[in-house]
């Protein structure tokens, strides 16, 4: 069912609190990556458009119920002011007096950007109260942060008690595109899960394994895959407790038929920091080595399947990337989503840093903003920050 979108409200003149997900990675003082800030351009310029006064709220990092000086809002207030070429209020508050007099003198199309609401205890509890205090910031709320839509706070879902309630255009493009892929793909469909667990990852995969023609799989997760087919992994990263999950997945592919692919060699090494692996079939592993990427045959098989599909999703990335020395199959795989003739989605942190840093990040069709938010959806789960947005009406 179609949720209200902020597409179909009247804004002129209201004050709008919009949660946004402004949780971007900073060192120290400086904003390492403003892509969830860009993200939220779309909803923040069509608020302005429409006359609306602009009431942003976000939460940054782990602070847990205190004042964390050094994961204040202020510099991602000016980044956003920076990009709008626009004045944007950074607050020194979240809730309170000082915050309702200020957006009281708000004046249409300006925005203000309330202080981490994470400041608060009540956010992380999803207390009554302080969700009650948000909601005299706002005439009406929209929640545009899918990063945060997995998680039952009061800025994503308590404050919808109080307030009429309606999606932002960003979780509106998230929601569309993953509910796409998931209920009616272009086919032959195609994921390619890595990443470092299969505990991470079991409700995607057992969810996907009833949707997808190919399932990809490479990362730390392919070595309880291979264990489960008998094969020796040395001193690979693995969860002995989830082989049997692992052989679940593999006989519910076969029953499928569809295409499962396991790498058939690998890069191994003594070390997760090595400068160099040696490369091997997954056949001939030794005890003391361990598996810190997929092999070029692999990425060469997997580049091959991918290029003959039309939906591609993926998640996770193939080896140790962050190591340049475990990066290829990873980047291979990369060009090979970035240039297939199809439907391309990316979700999960880590693939998201790596489709970027290589510089593909614009030829893939939908980058997911959120990482436990894609994944939990791409489970098949209803997410709170969701659910609790009113269905659209019907269209007359
Ligand atoms: P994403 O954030 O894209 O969902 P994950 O967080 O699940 O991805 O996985 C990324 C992590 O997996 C990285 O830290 C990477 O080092 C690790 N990883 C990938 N392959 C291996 C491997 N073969 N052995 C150990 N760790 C791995
Ligand atoms: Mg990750």
């Amino acid at each position: 069912m179609a949720k209200r979108s902020i597409a179909s409200a009247e804004v002129r003149g209201k004050r709008v609190l919009c949660r946004v997900d402004f949780n971007v990675p900073v060192d120290g003082t400086t904003i390492t990556d403003d892509t969830r800030i860009r993200a939220a351009l779309p909803t923040i310029e069509w608020l302005q458009e429409h006359g609306a006064r602009i009431v942003l709220c976000s939460h940054l990092g782990r602070p847990k119920g205190q004042v964390v000086e050094n994961l204040r809002l202020a510099r991602i207030g000016d980044r956003l002011s920076d990009l709008l070429g626009q004045p944007v209020t950074n607050l020194p508050v979240t809730i309170g007096k000082e915050a309702e007099e200020a957006v009281s003198r708000l004046k249409d199309g300006e925005i203000l950007l309330l202080e981490n609401l994470r400041f608060n205890p009540g956010e992380e509890a999803n207390d009554p109260e302080f969700a009650a205090a948000l909601a005299l910031l706002g005439d009406i709320y929209v929640n545009d942060a899918f990063g945060a839509a997995h998680r039952a706070h009061a800025s994503t879902v308590g404050v919808t008690n109080y307030l009429p309630s309606y999606l932002g255009l960003l979780m509106q493009r998230e929601i569309d595109v993953l509910e796409k892929v998931l209920t009616a793909p272009d086919l032959p469909f195609a994921a390619v899960i890595g990443g470092a667990k299969v505990s991470d990852k079991i409700g995607v995969l057992k969810n996907l394994v009833s949707k997808v023609d190919a399932l990809l799989i490479g990362g730390g997760m392919a070595n309880t895959f291979l264990l489960a087919q008998g094969k020796d992994i040395g001193a690979s990263l693995v969860e002995h407790d989830l082989v049997d999950t692992a052989r679940e997945i593999i006989d519910a592919a076969s029953d499928r038929d569809l295409t499962l692919m396991l790498p058939t060699d690998v890069v191994v090494a003594d070390d997760i920091k090595a400068r160099s692996g040696t490369m091997k079939s997954s056949e001939d592993i030794a005890s003391d080595e361990a598996i810190f990427d997929i092999g070029t045959e692999s990425s060469g098989a997997y580049a091959d399947l991918l290029s003959r599909h039309k939906t591609i999703l993926w998640n996770g990335p193939l080896g140790v990337a962050e190591n340049p020395a475990f990066a290829n199959g990873t980047r291979a795989v990369a060009e090979a989503v970035a240039g297939a003739d199809a439907f391309t989605v990316i979700g999960g942190g880590d693939s998201v840093a790596a489709i970027e840093n290589l510089g593909y990040a614009d030829r893939i069709d939908h980058i997911s903003t959120g990482g436990g938010a894609s994944l939990e959806f791409l489970e098949g789960k209803i997410l709170p920050g969701i659910a609790a947005i009113p269905d659209a009406e019907p269209a007359s």
